[in-house]
């Protein structure tokens, strides 16, 4: 069984670890905040600070919003536990955001796994059969799950119950067990990857795609009063322009932003500074960094534009061809500075004109 820690959601501080889910810790509705279990090894946190914890709080991204407000509206009306939810899109864009605030919406109690360390079927178990009537259990990663998991999965979304087998050989027999009614909400940044079946059992299916700059110039202005940090709108504007229509990018520039105002001016954050900030970080006007500009130069010099396999500069780069295809090619591809092509990547003139310039 997984160590669990509980966590108060209200703040993110606020741990109590302990060495087993405690099944009777669940809240009522009105019980705000929700307690999330989250597995030890579970998902690092840097950002609690300024993660939203209740939905409304959250900015852009309207017509995914809408229809998760009126399933949960459905649900609190029926009494009935919310049709099973997978968000996916690239990393930073609010998947983990919208998954834990959901639960607090429902006043429920969230389970939180990793599908990469969900290697075995015994792995879900303990999460299956601790699973409160009308929770959620959000499982983060969920292409990542082994297959045999996935498949133990289909009966508990499916009807609620799991088929385990007890002994071996001759002896071995399959009970079937029971679970309450919950909720999965899974999360991915390759849809692609999933099997149909799997796809098949979530009710909802909701692509998260990249910030307007609009919206992120509000979410910078936002956590810019959460940190207490001065900064003028059009350095906010700014910040938003070179944070890859990504929050997590945005909240990571700011701090930076934040730390240089502090060090080397007089601590508010004018246009200027976040400027001469962001330059120090070599991000780029198109908030481009090191690695994205460095993916592109392979391209153009190593293998003369393209088209190249991601493979390929992948090894040039001697980075993992995962995170070239998760966190370095949805942007680029968005911004059309490279195209995929049958025969695999080619830069865009867009592109090469960018590099000439910068
Ligand atoms: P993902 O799970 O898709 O990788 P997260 O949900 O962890 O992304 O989002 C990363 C951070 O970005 C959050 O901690 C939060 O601070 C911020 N964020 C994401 N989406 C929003 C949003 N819609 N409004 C405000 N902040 C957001």
């Amino acid at each position: 069984m997984p160590r669990h820690t509980l966590l108060s959601s209200q703040s993110d501080d606020d741990f109590d670890s302990r060495s087993s889910f405690d099944p009777g810790a669940s809240f009522s509705e009105d019980d705000i905040p929700t307690r999330l279990t989250i597995p030890a090894d579970g998902i690092p946190d840097d950002d609690g600070a300024l993660r939203p914890t209740r939905i409304h709080e959250m900015i852009g991204q309207r017509d995914v919003y809408e229809r998760i407000l009126i399933a949960i509206d459905a649900t609190q009306k029926r009494r009935e536990p919310l049709g099973h939810i997978l968000f996916d899109g690239p990393p930073g864009l609010g998947k983990t955001t919208f998954s834990t605030c959901i639960p607090r919406e429902l006043g429920v109690s969230c389970q939180i796994a990793s599908g990469a360390t969900l290697k075995a079927p015994k792995d879900l178990i303990p999460y299956l059969t601790n699973a409160e009537e009308r929770s959620v259990l959000f499982i983060d990663e969920i292409h990542r799950m082994q297959k045999a998991v996935e498949e133990f999965l289909y009966p508990a979304m499916e009807d609620f119950r799991i088929d385990l087998v007890i002994g071996e050989g001759s002896g071995a027999r399959t009970i079937n067990m029971q679970l309450k009614p919950f909720t999965i909400i899974g999360a991915t940044t390759r849809a692609g990857l999933l099997s149909a079946p799997l796809r098949d059992r979530f009710t909802m299916r909701e692509h998260l795609d990249f910030y307007p700059e609009s919206d992120l110039a509000l979410i910078i202005e936002r956590n810019a009063a959460k940190l207490r940090v001065d900064i003028s709108p059009d350095a906010a504007a700014e910040i938003a322009r070179r944070s890859r229509g990504t929050p997590r990018i945005a909240n990571n520039r700011l701090r930076w932003v934040r730390d240089y105002a502090v060090s080397r001016a007089d601590g508010k954050v004018t246009l200027d500074v976040a400027c001469r900030a962001m330059q120090m970080q070599e991000i780029d006007v198109l908030g481009l960094d090191r690695q994205d500009r460095k993916y592109l130069e392979v391209i153009l010099r190593v293998f003369n534009g393209g088209p190249v396999g991601v493979e390929a500069v992948a090894h040039t780069m001697n980075v993992a061809p995962d995170t070239l295809v998760d966190e370095v090619e949805p942007f680029l591809l968005r911004s059309e500075l490279i195209v995929r092509s049958p025969r695999g990547r080619m830069l865009t003139e867009k592109a090469i004109e960018h590099l000439r310039l910068h």
